[in-house]
């Protein structure tokens, strides 16, 4: 079954590999030395994912695991203390998410020595996921042939299912007022003034029990001496409900546009369906099958919505049926970013359970 010293050692040789985002090919190339090493076809896609095939029986599944890390992630050196892997020094560990694709590659190694009986399966190793899921976005669907399938991305207890992801809207905003000295301000329009009047009719964080907006960024300005003639703004709206979002997003939109003419000034405001989300009830069939699956080998399944967009809710928007489930790292996207050697062995045993045969 699943060897606890080799999926560490996969790990640990995974996470010494630097693979910023943009920056996966030696990853890349390190598992298609493994997956030729265990004799599973391999290939790239166009854009530069790995995608691995096993034969098997019944309907195929996909399993998805991202192959960047995010800063600072260059030199990691793991670290095994107790039954706990961190990174020595100041960087990440990049559990995220190679805690997944070390799992992935030990069910392999498990499948091709053990005569289990089980689904094809396709595995999707992703490129640059941590800066807006690129891989899945570019991903050659014509080479995928699973309907359903499971990410293991979420930094949250192994068991865990991901039941919802936010509908999300970028949102950038200009606001155009007339430059001038700021000595003769009755001259000029000021669009600070204007995102200040904006600001009164706008809530900051949560909207409502399901919706979040946020002014990530703002910028402008030439000179102290000087009224500015413009100033931008990066904000961001997710929301459970796609109603919710949109009309949130319409409520924005017109609150800085009503502030701009009131002031003589303009505001061009753009927003983008950046990411499409989704909510699961009790009912879906795949998801009950899955957490089915999930407590036949002991696992207390547990249910939790996130505001992230992970790979799967670009794969659940091309109409594949992908759930994300939690992989057991702690403190992800941070120095202290650590997974138990325990919760690596469970990650796989989640997936070859997802994977039998009835
Ligand atoms: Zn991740």
């Amino acid at each position: 079954m699943m060897n606890e010293q080799r999926i560490t050692n996969t790990f640990m040789d995974l996470v010494r590999i630097d693979s910023p985002s943009g920056e996966e090919g030696n990853i890349a190339a390190h598992i298609e030395r493994v997956l030729d090493a265990l004799k599973i076809s391999h290939q790239r896609d166009n854009y530069g994912n790995v995608i691995a095939r096993i034969e098997g029986k019944g309907e195929p599944r996909m399993l998805c695991a991202h192959l960047d890390t995010v800063e600072p992630g260059r030199g990691v050196q793991p670290v095994v203390e107790n039954g706990v892997i961190r990174s020595a020094g100041e960087t990440i560990l990049g559990a995220d998410n190679k805690a997944a694709v070390a799992a992935i590659l030990e069910v392999f190694t498990v499948l091709c020595k053990r005569d289990v009986s089980h689904a094809p399966v396709e595995a999707i190793f992703t490129r640059s996921e941590e800066t807006g899921n690129y891989g899945a976005l570019n991903l050659e669907y014509s080479l995928i042939h699973a309907k359903k399938g499971f990410c293991f991305d979420s930094g949250q207890p192994v068991g865990t299912i991901i039941i919802a992801a936010p509908f999300y809207n970028r949102i950038d905003v200009a606001l155009h007022g007339r430059a001038t000295h700021a000595s003769r301000p009755e001259e000029g329009i000021n669009p600070i003034g204007i995102l200040n009047a904006a600001l009164s009719k706008i809530t900051l964080g949560g909207l409502d029990d399901e919706s979040i907006f946020n002014i990530g960024m703002i910028r402008g300005g030439e000179a102290r001496n000087s009224v500015p003639d413009r100033i931008d703004l990066q904000c961001e709206l997710r929301s459970y409900s796609e109603e919710k979002v949109e009309t949130h997003t319409v409520a924005v939109r017109n609150i800085f546009q009503d502030a701009a003419a009131h002031a003589g000034g303009g505001a061009a405001v753009e927003a983008v369906r950046e990411n499409d989300g989704y909510s699961l009830t009790m009912d879906n069939a795949f998801l009950n099958a899955t957490q089915e699956r999930i407590q036949r080998i002991g696992i207390v399944p547990c249910f939790k919505k996130t505001w992230g967009c992970a790979d799967n809710c670009i794969f659940r928007a091309r109409g594949l049926e992908v759930l994300n489930l939690g992989y057991g790292a702690v403190n992800i996207h941070t120095a202290e970013e650590a997974i138990t050697v325990r919760d690596l062995c469970e990650v796989s045993r989640v997936m070859l359970a997802l994977l039998q045969s009835d």
